[in-house]
């Protein structure tokens, strides 16, 4: 096996060797949060996937030579509605999500990113990349209003594949009198009284969504980087408009080289929607299930299919990592994880593959001596999996809702013994303790089966 890393670009939509612009100084950037609402379980899944990729590059490029940049939505007409709903003024509502935001980040033990800028904060870099593109003749004005004119670019459309005609046809795009043709897009709109506005050569408004990673991506990774990622409904249009407005601005041929997208998450086999009420905030996981848990789950299925959520598959991870705990030693960082080892990570981010790789360490270190152990455990550390001590994990275990199955069974050998020496009592505290975790015991034909409520 070479150690070269591969991952499938959606340019081509093919997979291939990541070869970057500069191995010192790779650039990688990922579309963050929009931060109107806490964040669920579909945006968890960029957030780890990316980490991982963060992981590997750094494993191979060395741990400095990466900078991961993620920006914050902090202006957008969801945050707007949002704040007006919610009656609190936006820079407090933003501000909250940021906190919580970052909040679940933490509980995810990410390692990056290494910059997180906000629209806000670089709205001047956005009024002077409008200016250039109508100066070029690729922007106009009107009603004080500026649209990016779609037809200018010829590459429009090759990222994700869609000729100008079907998007038409398709009318996925908003229609406005003071557009030139459907198909362009905003760059600036006026605001009113009651909304955000910065000043700018077509009065006061605010930049469109798609306009602020180019500028963040500009600044912090120049014209032309190496990776840009995010969820696959990014692809189109969010995606091909952040490559006109580079291209088009900057006087490029290229803008990112390598675009990586991770598909849905669904719950239970449906589409994750408001409508059907079925929307996983991070957050609400926190109190029953520890963050290892849920990020092994995150990576139990390839990034680019799609991943079913369900209950089956948390009590699946937690009893795996129930299990693993058994082999945890603390690590001895003088040993190194070998290329073997992480090398269906370097195919195209294989998680899954990794996982299974981590069940056959994890053979090896029960039966094997301390250096086994120590192997499994750091090949676990690498993707933030059982990077607590044994000890802080049966502590969070305790306060934790979700139960393993090896524990429920603890649980009822020692109800049974009670009951053997009739003690009912103690018998009786211990099905309540089960029942609080949701587990359901039932005594039949002698023996005790469980099931959850
Ligand atoms: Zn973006």
């Amino acid at each position: 096996m070479d150690n070269d890393i591969y991952l499938t670009n959606n340019l081509n939509n093919r997979k291939e060797k990541f070869t970057p612009i500069n191995k010192a100084k790779i650039g990688m950037y990922v579309c963050g949060p929009t931060v109107y609402d806490n964040p669920h379980i579909g945006n968890a899944r960029p957030l780890v996937i990316f980490d991982i990729l963060f992981k590997v590059l750094k494993s191979k490029y060395g741990n400095n030579s990466v900078n991961y940049v993620r920006n914050i939505t902090d202006i957008d007409d969801k945050i707007i509605k949002s704040s007006k709903e919610k009656n609190i003024p936006i820079s407090e509502l933003t501000s909250n999500i940021i906190k919580g935001f970052d909040d679940d980040c933490n509980y995810l033990n990410l390692d990056g990113p290494s910059q997180q800028p906000k629209a806000t904060d670089h709205i001047d870099l956005m009024i002077e990349m409008i200016s250039s593109l109508i100066a070029k003749g690729f922007a106009y004005e009107k009603n004080d209003h500026v649209y990016f004119e779609v037809n200018k670019f010829e590459d429009y459309g090759k990222l994700s594949n869609k000729k100008l005609e079907d998007l038409i046809a398709g009318s996925r795009v908003e229609v406005s009198e003071n557009k030139k043709n459907v198909e362009d897009f905003v760059l600036w709109k006026p605001s009113s009284n009651d909304e955000p506005f910065w000043g700018s050569p077509w009065g006061k408004g605010r930049p469109g969504w798609h306009l602020e990673c180019s500028t963040m991506s500009k600044k912090y990774l120049g014209n032309i980087f190496d990776i840009h990622g995010g969820g696959i409904d990014l692809l189109f249009p969010h995606h091909e408009n952040e490559i006109a407005q580079s291209r088009c601005a900057n006087n490029t041929k290229s803008f990112a080289n390598y675009w990586i997208h991770n598909a849905f998450i669904t719950i239970s086999n449906e589409k994750m929607s408001k409508s059907t009420g079925n929307i996983l905030k991070i957050k609400d996981f926190k109190e029953n299930i520890d963050g290892q848990v849920l990020k092994l789950a995150l990576m139990s299925a390839h990034y680019k299919q799609p991943l079913d959520w369900n209950e089956k598959l948390l009590k699946d991870c937690l009893n795996t990592i129930e299990k693993w705990y058994e082999v945890y030693v603390s690590v001895d960082k003088r040993i190194v994880l070998n290329d073997e080892i992480l090398s269906p990570l370097y195919d195209d981010l294989n998680t899954p593959g990794y996982i299974a790789n981590l069940h056959q360490l994890y053979e090896k270190a029960l039966k094997g001596n301390n250096n086994d152990k120590n192997l499994f455990v750091l090949a676990c550390n690498f993707i933030g999996i059982l990077n607590k001590t044994k000890e802080e994990w049966l502590s969070i275990k305790k306060k934790k809702l979700l139960i393993s199955d090896a524990d429920i069974l603890k649980k009822i050998e020692l109800r049974n013994n009670a009951r053997e020496v009739k003690d009912y009592k103690e018998a009786d505290i211990i099905r309540n303790e089960l029942l609080d975790k949701g587990v359901l015991i039932e005594d039949k034909d002698g023996k005790t089966i469980w099931k959850l409520k």
